[in-house]
């Protein structure tokens, strides 16, 4: 045993643990587990735990199914909800995907693509640093214990409650997420009733991703014990604001510099920084498919809720597609990628940015110049001439924009984009036939 899992096994032992949680996810970011008795975390750790991978979503066809997960010992973390009376306790680990047929991480692995991403900055001489800021919504639920869209902080409803009754329910999530190791930065209650915030520090994009996995699962988990539904749905509810999930990133050199920041520059921006910037511009349309990968995601993606819509970054407001975050010291000077949601698999999302980013690096691409103005406002014309393109406006087009872009697909891997733009031209196409309420209300009586 390497020492990282001597470590684990002595952790096991110390804390009761009798059931571990092996972690990993599919393409669309739902989070898989395998459970095994305690007593196999060495046999883990040496030959790892093989299971059948024809039943997980864009992973491989049935003949072809066995795959093995490898627990990377440094994911190691008690799972706060699951502490029984009796003293024992479930932990997880977060694994890589090998396939068994060639012993080779499994090019159908998000957690293994976004490897690759940043050994590509490797090579560049770069470590990516990624802070996430996620955004998400506390529903009632029904007497069948099912989520409704009913929030649990509105007036009204809860008019006898004490008034901060959704601050209690983050604080146990909180302390959830610190007892699984996470540094909470800030939490607040966001702009619509019922949304809220919580932001932890950034890390490596790799650990950042499992953070990400994490933390849905452990807000879902502590609300569901307060009788309530957490949602990452980007848009739950139509004409109030929906959920992001911003994500901050910078690249650093291997002496712990940060390459982004440039003192001399008006925006302490270095020109990696901009080139950088330049390339997920470029590549924004086929990285909405990543970033935003399911048909409500572009339900939020319109004006006048704070997500971005026109490809633009910007020092100042808050409508670009990216922007740059004041930074008190030069460690911290970052850019904020504005479009990404929390439904998206945060392994691929933080994997196709970073390509981007890389792209622009390589190619040395020109940034253009930040817009200050609100480009909610500005018309079509205005938008012409400051040479100012759109997001795609639904899934459909967000698929055929990554269809196009060679940069966004290498990024995934063929298996991974294969598996990917099968899955969304799927649920593409059920949304376009499917008729909704709206159309119903609109039309059932008036022809
Ligand atoms: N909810 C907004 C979004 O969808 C962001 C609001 C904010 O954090 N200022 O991106
Ligand atoms: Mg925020
Ligand atoms: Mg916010
Ligand atoms: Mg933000």
């Amino acid at each position: 045993l390497s020492a990282a899992a001597q470590e684990v096994v002595d952790e096991i032992d110390a804390n009761n643990v009798d059931f571990l949680r092996l972690q990993f996810t599919d393409i669309l970011g739902t989070v898989k587990n395998v459970s095994v008795p305690a007593t196999q975390a060495e046999k883990a750790f040496t030959e790892g735990i093989y299971f059948d991978g024809s039943s997980i979503e864009g992973f491989v066809r049935i003949q072809e199914s066995d795959m093995r997960l490898k627990p990377d010992p440094d994911t190691f973390a008690i799972l706060p909800w699951r502490n029984r009376d009796d003293g024992t306790a479930s932990a997880r680990l977060i694994c890589d995907v090998i396939d068994t047929s060639t012993g080779e991480p499994f090019a159908g692995d998000p957690r293994g693509v976004l490897k690759s991403a940043l050994d590509r900055a490797a090579e560049h001489g770069f470590t990516v640093n990624a802070a996430p800021e996620p955004e998400f919504f506390l529903f009632e639920e029904d007497e069948d214990g099912r989520a409704t869209t009913k929030t649990n902080d509105a007036g009204g409803y809860f008019d006898l409650a004490p008034k901060d009754l959704a601050s209690d329910v983050r604080r146990d999530i909180i302390y959830g997420l610190q007892e699984m190791g996470f540094e909470v930065e800030a939490s607040h209650h966001e702009v619509a009733e019922g949304q809220h915030e919580i932001n932890f520090t950034y890390d490596d994009a790799l650990s950042t991703a499992d953070n990400v996995a994490t933390f849905r699962s452990v807000v879902r988990a502590i609300a569901a014990q307060h009788e309530l539904h957490a949602t990452f749905m980007p848009k739950p509810i139509a004409k109030i604001n929906g959920s992001g999930m911003h994500t901050h990133i910078s690249l650093f050199t291997e002496d712990g510099e940060n390459a982004f920041h440039d003192e001399t520059d008006e925006f302490n921006l270095s020109e990696t920084a901009k080139q950088f910037t330049a390339g997920m511009l470029e590549h924004a349309p086929a990285l909405a498919a990543v970033a935003n990968p399911t048909v409500n995601s572009y339900k939020r993606l319109v004006p006048g809720y704070e997500a971005p819509v026109y490809i633009a970054w910007s020092d100042r407001n808050r409508s670009a597609l990216i922007r740059k975050p004041a930074a008190r010291v030069p460690a911290a000077s970052r850019v904020e990628a504005r479009f990404p949601d929390p439904s998206c698999n945060p392994y691929l999302a933080f994997a196709a940015l970073i390509h981007a980013g890389l792209d622009g690096i390589e190619r040395g691409l020109q940034c253009p110049d930040p817009v200050r103005e609100n480009i909610y406002d500005f018309d079509e014309e205005k938008r012409e001439e400051y040479g100012i393109d759109t997001l795609p406006t639904n899934l459909g087009e967000a698929v055929d924009a990554l269809e196009a872009d060679e940069v966004v697909m290498d990024a995934l891997g063929e298996h991974v984009t294969e598996k990917f733009i099968e899955a969304k031209r799927q649920e593409y196409d059920e949304f376009r036939i499917d008729v909704s309420q709206w159309e119903l209300d609109r039309y059932l009586e008036t022809y």
